[in-house]
């Protein structure tokens, strides 16, 4: 029984600076390979998997928006970002041999297919990895609003947000080495004490819709893993 996952359905949060590996900027394939085999392991147990990646390795709107770009624009350039991840992650769950399906909050014919939640289901239900991309398709959001969305519509048992650091801290370990780990939280707390977990409308919605949110370390080996069978990694967000 060690096998078994402790999830049946899930959705990943991958921002897109972890796809930049040691780079500052766009896509290391090496980084894909290393998370699809990661992947694919969740699927090997029978997890359904759905996941939204960012697109901070590319073009974030408020970025744009401070060097002088009309935000709404640089956001539209945002979640097209997303889809390019999508794309390249596609790319690397499939030469992997995982049979992966991209939806997109923005219609792009030819490209990806439009988001559909009952289609997602099912796509889900048949053990296929779906990317949903494009975030929200409106600008002003971000792809953990994005995540906790489509993780609540279709019906993920938790939202794993995956980061750099391992888990939520009282302040930044990087910078004050006194800060201490959380193992647990509920969204009340986090929000209190300001952790910064994610922005305030994906916090809100994920303690609204009563959907736990898991924080751990995707660049350590087989953290992902651990996770999905139930082991303490990382802090887990809950009402
Ligand atoms: N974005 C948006 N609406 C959404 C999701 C994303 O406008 O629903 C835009 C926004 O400009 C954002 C960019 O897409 O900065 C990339 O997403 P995000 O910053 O969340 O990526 P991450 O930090 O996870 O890499």
């Amino acid at each position: 029984e060690t096998n078994k996952a402790s999830y049946n359905r899930i959705l990943l949060k991958l921002s897109g600076e972890a796809l930049m590996g040691d780079e500052n900027f766009g896509i290391d394939p090496k980084v894909l390979d290393r998370m699809a085999l990661e992947i694919g392991q969740l699927v090997g147990i029978g997890v359904q998997v759905g996941m939204v990646i960012g697109g901070g390795n590319l073009f974030r709107g408020e970025a744009l928006s401070r060097a002088g770009m009309d935000r709404v624009t640089g956001d539209h350039m945002g979640m097209l970002a997303t889809v390019m991840n999508a794309l390249a992650m596609r790319d690397a769950l499939e030469r992997n041999n995982i049979t992966t399906r991209v939806m997109s909050a923005i219609s792009m014919v030819g490209v990806v297919e439009d988001y559909d939640r009952r289609k997602a289901i099912r796509y889900l239900n048949q053990g296929d990895v779906v990317i949903f991309s494009a975030g929200t398709g409106n600008p002003f959001f971000t792809t953990d609003s994005a995540a906790c969305l489509r993780g609540i519509e279709v019906e993920c048992d938790v939202v794993l947000k995956a980061t750099k650091v391992d888990g939520v801290y009282s302040a930044d370990p990087v910078k004050n080495p006194t800060a201490t780990k959380y193992d647990r939280l509920t969204f009340d707390e986090a929000l209190e004490k300001q952790l910064g977990v994610m922005d305030l409308t994906a916090m809100c919605l994920t303690r609204d819709q009563n959907m736990p949110v898991r924080v751990f370390n995707m660049n350590k080996p087989g953290a992902l893993v651990t996770v999905v069978r139930g082991g303490d990694e990382g802090t887990l967000i809950e009402n």
